[in-house]
């Protein structure tokens, strides 16, 4: 049995994990990071995380700040605009299209695009080596004890770690977040999202689509080629038991029904590899810290993937608790660190939560009158310059 003894210790190496462990290391803080699961680092393996990521410029920044952008810009594909379009029936029919354009913002694109699977690997080679970080894979999270002064953490090998800070970042059944005694809220809606990988025949010329139907979003978010070939990554909701039929589909037929959703605007969709499938939840956890520990990523909050908010939250609640933490570099989970981080993202989180609860019921529903509203205030934001470009700031995330 090892005691370990660090600044951080990090339950959970998730993206969130990953970049958390990276960004307190960067600022001169000893972290402990353990996950029971390497991340799994081919696409065509059991276990692979076949979504991507729209790192929008925040995220950016601060991947930039720590030295892993170097890393992570080879493998991505900029973004310049965001079409929404709006269909009704099926097969669909488009009733209007809109695009938001970076250039409405500044220069730079609003987002690149990463399959996360390739951040995963990315990451996961920079923290074996990195100064300052011990990565253990294999071995997690069991106990929390919680000290004025300290947390000891057990894990399941029988190691300790005894730290100043704890930070839950495993996922949304997070372990840690339930030892802490911290409660969520959670908000079932029936539907399912597939996540995989498609090449196509015409250009995606940069732009994300995100094609609205009944039982949510068609999103379609450029990728670099694949093989030469013109390459997206999918982000397709439904209602679950469609959801089901079409995860379980033979390709061909899979590959007909994907061309007819997208409304052709690709040209032909041909998969690429496996498909995977993700419940569709809102949920938030009721506190963002108990004692010494602190809740990030998907342990403090789930949300739809709409607008690409997911991990870009997570990486705004790792940039606030990093904020707090060099204010207090001798202890870094001191109660006015956390109190500080608390303060910091619990209404972004609920305003974004809120939003985008609110926007994935109007968004699926089939119900003509909704459609109706979905139109409407599709053309609104859009049509009005001082709102479509505040929606398009909100979007970004807090400054
Ligand atoms: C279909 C879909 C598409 C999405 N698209 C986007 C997008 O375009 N943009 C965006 O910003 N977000 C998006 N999201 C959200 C985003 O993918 C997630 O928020 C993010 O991947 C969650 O990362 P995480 O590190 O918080 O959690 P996870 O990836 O769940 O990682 C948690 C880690 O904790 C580990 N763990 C579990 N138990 C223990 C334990 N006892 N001890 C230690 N570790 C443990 C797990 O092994 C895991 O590695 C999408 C989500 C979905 C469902």
């Amino acid at each position: 049995m090892t005691t370990h003894e660090a600044d951080i210790f990090i339950s959970g190496g998730g993206i969130a994990g990953q970049v958390a462990a990276a960004v307190f290391a960067a600022r001169g803080f000893s972290v402990v990071m353990a996950d029971p699961v390497a991340p799994v680092t081919e696409a065509d393996l059991d276990g692979s995380d076949l979504r991507s990521t729209a790192f929008l410029r925040p995220a950016r920044a601060l991947f930039e700040a720590c030295g892993l952008w170097p890393l992570l810009e080879p493998h991505s594909m900029p973004l310049a605009s965001l079409a929404v379009i709006d269909t009704t029936g099926w097969p669909p029919i488009v009733r209007d299209r809109r695009t938001f354009a970076a250039s409405d913002m500044g220069t730079e694109p609003f987002g690149w695009n990463l399959m996360n699977w390739v951040v995963r690997r990315e990451l996961w080679h920079y923290l074996q080596d990195a100064p300052g970080i011990t990565a253990l894979y294999g071995t997690g999270f069991k106990s929390l004890v919680q000290r004025s002064g300290e947390v000891i953490i057990g894990l399941d090998n029988r190691d300790r770690v005894r730290a100043r800070l704890a930070i839950a970042a495993d996922g949304k059944f997070s372990p840690m977040r339930e030892a802490a005694g911290i409660e969520v809220s959670t908000t079932r809606y029936g539907q399912k999202s597939l996540a995989f990988t498609v090449t196509h025949d015409l250009p995606h010329d940069n732009i994300s689509t995100e094609i609205y139907n009944e039982g949510g979003p068609f999103t379609i978010v450029p990728l670099p080629d694949i093989g030469g070939k013109h390459a997206s990554a999918i982000v397709w909701m439904n209602f679950g038991p469609r959801a089901v039929d079409l995860m379980e589909m033979a390709v061909p037929a899979f590959e007909e029904v994907m061309f007819t959703r997208s409304t052709g605007l690709l040209g032909w969709m041909h998969l690429e590899g496996r498909r995977s499938i993700w419940p569709i939840i809102t949920q938030t956890a009721k506190q963002l810290a108990e004692g010494r520990v602190a809740v990030v990523g998907e342990a403090a909050h789930a949300l739809p993937p709409i607008g690409a908010q997911g991990l870009n939250t997570s990486l705004n609640d790792i940039i606030a608790l990093v904020g707090a933490a060099v204010e207090s570099p001798a202890d870094p989970g001191a109660p006015a660190v956390l109190k500080a981080f608390e303060a910091a993202r619990k209404p972004d989180i609920a305003a974004r939560a809120r939003v985008i609860d609110a926007f994935n019921r109007v968004a699926r529903s089939g119900e003509a009158a909704v459609q109706a509203v979905r139109l409407a205030g599709l053309k609104a934001v859009h049509g009005i310059a001082p709102v479509r470009k505040g929606v398009m700031r909100a979007g970004l995330g807090p400054r």
